[in-house]
């Protein structure tokens, strides 16, 4: 797509650089193609903003001159399924990923389940914590209908078991509460069911959500998910015409979260499910220092409690 390429020359990188710190921008994600091709540009950007950048792990971004950097190395499964979801069947692109991140303290494993692999969460979680990374778990959507194991029709019970099983056996490791988990794999919050009218990670000012932004749902007044053309911009984080329903995504879900607070007061333990979810966010993200941060993980898993308490304060009563 001609119209939406990436800035062909540096004037025009550095200019989408001020326009955004001009409008108050400290914080971007930088996710698709594959931004470690492109590493100057990771370095202005870290130099002017907190900075996620998502990668497949393929080529390691230097630690020297990038130590800023938050990185979520993306993993879909054991090597097997790996290979199978991202490798055209030959590139065990998550042994890459482990050789290239090994105990990099900028690094964590953005690990998107899929739904009939519950089995391999284990192995999964035990390789990047011996790696000396965190894991950060993601949900498989499957856009393009693979079906059978990955089909997220079957649902994410099995895995968000799995996952709670982490959570207690590695409390210092798993950047993502039980609470958060029950949230986006149930889809619902309290009285709302996920989907594009609740989601709080829309671009504000994009013509697609005109109505959307005023049906008096939160929404992240600021965002903007902007095309390689760093002009333009599509209407969500994921996409431009992404199907709401087979949405899963933990960024997505954890605006949704953040974005509203006030259905999470009824209680004490029903803020610290927000609050926690909130300083997660904070931690993953490097507003706060990461080991700072990490030493209060096995307090804010103990705080969030157990399944069967977040499942009531989840669902509507
Ligand atoms: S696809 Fe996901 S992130 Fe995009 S608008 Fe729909 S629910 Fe939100």
């Amino acid at each position: 797509m001609d119209k939406n390429k990436a800035p062909q020359n540096e004037a025009e990188f550095d200019a989408f650089i001020e326009r955004e710190k001009a409008r108050g921008t400290n914080f971007v994600t930088v996710i698709g193609g594959e931004p470690s091709l492109m590493l100057h540009r990771l370095k202005k950007l870290q130099n002017n903003f907190f900075t996620t950048v998502v990668t497949n792990g393929v080529n390691k971004i230097p630690f020297d001159g990038f130590e800023k950097l938050t990185i979520a190395v993306s993993v879909w499964g054991d090597h097997e399924t790996d290979k199978r979801l991202r490798g055209n069947g030959k590139t065990d692109v998550f042994a890459k990923g482990l050789e290239n991140y090994k105990k990099d303290p900028r690094a964590g494993w953005y690990y998107t389940t899929t739904p009939g692999n519950a089995q391999e969460i284990e192995s999964v979680v035990e390789q990047c914590v011996a790696n000396g990374n965190f894991v950060v778990p993601n949900f498989y959507g499957d856009i393009t209908s693979v079906g059978a194991d990955v089909d997220h029709h079957r649902g994410f019970d099995e895995v968000r078991d799995e996952l709670n099983r982490m959570i207690d056996r590695y409390p210092d490791k798993i950047l993502a509460t039980s609470y958060m988990i029950e949230v986006i794999t149930a889809g619902q919050m309290y009285d709302q069911k996920w989907g594009y009218e609740v989601c709080g990670s829309i671009t504000f000012d994009n013509e697609k959500n005109r109505e959307r932004v005023k049906n008096g749902n939160p929404f992240n007044s600021h965002f903007r998910a902007y095309n390689p053309d760093l002009i333009s911009t599509r209407r969500c984080c994921v996409g431009e015409d992404r199907d709401c329903s087979n949405c899963y995504d933990l960024w997505a879900h954890f605006s949704w979260l953040m974005l509203n607070m006030k259905r999470h007061l009824g209680s004490k333990q029903e803020f610290t499910n927000w609050l926690t979810s909130v300083y997660i966010f904070y931690i993953l993200n490097g507003f706060i220092n990461l080991d700072e941060g990490i030493k209060l993980l096995p307090e804010i898993h103990r705080r969030v409690g157990n399944k069967n308490q977040i499942l009531q304060m989840a669902m509507p009563s």
